[in-house]
């Protein structure tokens, strides 16, 4: 056997993977694809790398060294579980199967525990940063066994993307975690994606300025604290003009978002969790509002305030209120995400490092900010803060921006302009704020139709009103 590590799934993600490993030192590469033109093509396309083509699962077994480490980069789901029996069937105990497809945590937990029942090592892996990340250095978030990630640590060190001379990769924690994290990553990215075409959308109705106009907005804003590739990415989308109608693209691309499930996925486990990820919601359910073309009111049925009701005095001050809008929004599902993340910890039983993931998230993957540092700074100065935002560079920065973004989001609705995920990070924002939340009145409701009880501000103990009766109260015992 020659080589020393191997990739199975040779489409974009696989194929670009695989040759990121083989260009660096030291690496030989088995490659295996189901249909084995894909495996010829990568191959004879790339003579530089060095590859090992196998055309059956039984050669890929034999020319890797031992313990055997392969990545699996398939369709997540039955393809995935389809490929770990494969290899089940020609490796041996003691050998690692990494999974770096984009799999549902909870099937890296259940796969985990099949595999090390046979005696394998298997590692969940959240991959992130696209096709150009995968060959150029992606951040990675391995889970798995200490075990494994001694034999691989090294390896996936040196193909990650590097971010203030580190690379962008930890063991996240056990079993699912990865892939837990890089759930929680995507749903993130839906949020900042959110945020960042809500102050598009401002700005343009608001101004009446061009795209291109726009872009350069966003490439100024790419030079401050905003600074990300999300902004940067969005200056170029906004600059592109359409080579076959003239016009700027973003007004010939149809208005409707799609979306692969990942967001769906945050939310749904968030809500397992209990833990409000109201600004990642509000994006998910933004894109499945946008892709429901036969509700929304083509004929303008709908009533909403006049058109010019919507008219900025000073374009650039308006444009300074978004943009401090769009930060404390950021700094708000951001916060959310992690909250998410410390909640899964607690709830699978990982230690997850809160600060090592913010520092692996700088680099290689879609949501790298400078932003991450300050996240990284928070958690080493506090690694148990309850809250992210509560950090004090962060209470700083919402306290610099909340006018603003008040503003901003009474300006939305008055202009009858859609800014869901801004409303509701101020509102999630305010939640907190707030010495007292209506909640009481809430438990008051529910011990009056369902006897659910309360709990008193004044003396321990559980209570309950005979609403149907005298409406005494009595101590109850604890239901909640
Ligand atoms: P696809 O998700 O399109 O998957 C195609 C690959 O899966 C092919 O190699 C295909 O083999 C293989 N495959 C499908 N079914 C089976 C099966 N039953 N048995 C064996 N192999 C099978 O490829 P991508 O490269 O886009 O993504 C790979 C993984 O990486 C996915 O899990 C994806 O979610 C994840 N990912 C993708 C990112 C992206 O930007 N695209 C970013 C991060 C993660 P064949 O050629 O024989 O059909």
């Amino acid at each position: 056997p020659t080589a020393n590590i191997g990739v199975v799934g040779l489409a974009v993600m696989g194929s670009n993977l695989a040759r990121n490993l083989a260009s660096r030192e030291g690496n030989t590469v088995a490659v295996f694809n189901r249909s084995y033109e894909k495996t010829e093509t990568l191959v004879t396309e790339h003579p530089e790398a060095g590859f090992v083509p196998a055309s059956t699962y039984e050669e890929f077994a034999a020319a890797l060294q031992k313990p055997r480490t392969a990545i699996i980069m398939v369709k997540a789901g039955g393809p995935t579980d389809a490929v770990i029996d494969e290899l089940m069937r020609v490796f041996e105990p003691g050998d690692i199967i990494i999974d770096g497809g984009n799999s549902l945590f909870t099937d890296t937990i259940r796969r985990e525990k099949a595999v090390r029942e046979a005696g394998f090592n298997f590692v969940g892996m959240g991959v992130s940063g696209g096709e150009e990340g995968a060959l150029l250095g992606p951040s990675l978030m391995p889970g798995g066994p200490d075990e494994a990630w001694v034999t691989l640590g090294p390896i996936l060190r040196s193909i990650a993307a590097v971010a203030e001379g580190e690379p962008c990769v930890t063991h996240v924690g056990h079993d699912g975690a990865g892939h837990f994290v890089k759930m929680v990553h995507n749903g993130i990215e839906y949020a900042d994606m959110q945020l960042i075409a809500e102050a598009y959308d401002l700005i343009r109705r608001g101004t009446g300025k061009t795209p291109a106009e726009i872009a350069d907005v966003f490439a100024e804003w790419n030079r401050g604290e905003l600074e990300s590739y999300l902004i940067e990415i969005t200056a170029e989308v906004l600059r592109q003009n359409d080579a076959a109608t003239g016009r700027p693209l973003v007004d010939v691309i149809v208005d409707e978002a799609g979306a692969k499930g990942t967001g769906a996925w945050t939310v749904q486990t968030a809500l397992d969790l209990g833990v409000p990820v109201s600004g990642i919601a509000e994006a998910t359910f933004a894109r499945s509002l946008s892709s429901h073309r036969e509700q929304r009111d083509v004929s303008g049925a709908l009533p909403g305030p006049s058109d010019d009701a919507f008219t900025v005095p000073d374009a650039d001050a308006f444009i300074e209120q978004v943009r401090l809008a769009l930060y404390a929004s950021k700094i708000v599902a951001y916060s959310q995400g992690f909250d998410e993340i410390r909640a899964g910890a607690a709830q699978y039983g990982w230690t997850i490092d809160l600060g090592a993931i913010s520092r692996i998230w700088r680099g290689g993957c879609i949501i790298r900010a400078q932003f991450l540092n300050r996240i990284a700074d928070a958690y080493a100065a506090e690694p148990e803060l309850p809250v992210l935002l509560s950090a004090p560079y962060f209470v700083e920065a919402l306290g610099r921006a909340q006018a603003a973004w008040r503003d901003i989001v009474q300006i939305a609705a008055g202009a009858g302009i859609p800014a869901p995920a801004f409303s509701s990070s101020l509102a999630y924002y305010d939640g907190l704020r707030a010495e007292r939340l209506p909640a009481a009145l809430i438990q008051g409701q529910r011990d009056f139709f369902g006897a659910h009880t309360y709990r008193r501000t004044d003396k321990p103990g559980t209570f309950h009103t005979l609403w149907s009766g005298d409406r005494t109260e009595i101590e109850a015992e604890d239901t909640h």
